[in-house]
């Protein structure tokens, strides 16, 4: 496998407005959509930073994956998110390396992309995400 780019940065916040105060205010991004992603309990924002994205992660719930990881770690980085091809027989290349899988099936994630991570025990410790934009 090899990734085709970073897709996007996952950072955990606490508050979607008052974190945009920074990355708009400050660096002078423009935070293109808002969405929320029910089934993950939270609220995303997006902004480009050259092809790059970061993803701001806010719970919509204290016991959602965002709200548990705040919790324990605070704010900060929460996944890296690569971007690659045939999503689904990466997900089995990297399986058959010993990789533990969170998703072991491509589901839907923001933005249309079908994405899937893998446990940060066999990933140095870094949640990882491998996404794939829809064929059109
Ligand atoms: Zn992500």
């Amino acid at each position: 496998m090899i990734p085709e780019k970073i897709e996007h940065i996952g950072i955990a916040v606490k508050n979607i407005e008052e974190s945009l105060k920074y990355y708009e205010g400050v660096l002078g991004l423009k935070c293109y959509k808002i969405e929320e992603v029910p089934d993950q309990k939270v609220k995303t924002a997006f902004m480009m930073v050259g092809e790059t994205k970061l993803e701001l992660l806010e719970s919509t719930s204290d016991d959602g994956p965002i709200g548990k990881f705040i919790e324990k770690k605070g704010e900060g980085i929460h996944h890296i998110a690569f971007a690659v091809t045939d999503l689904a027989e990466r997900l089995r290349e990297v399986e058959e390396k010993g990789i533990q899988l969170i998703d072991k099936v491509p589901r839907k994630g923001a933005e249309g992309l079908s994405i899937a991570f893998l446990h940060p025990k066999s990933t140095q410790s870094i949640l990882t995400e491998l996404c794939e934009k829809p064929k059109d």
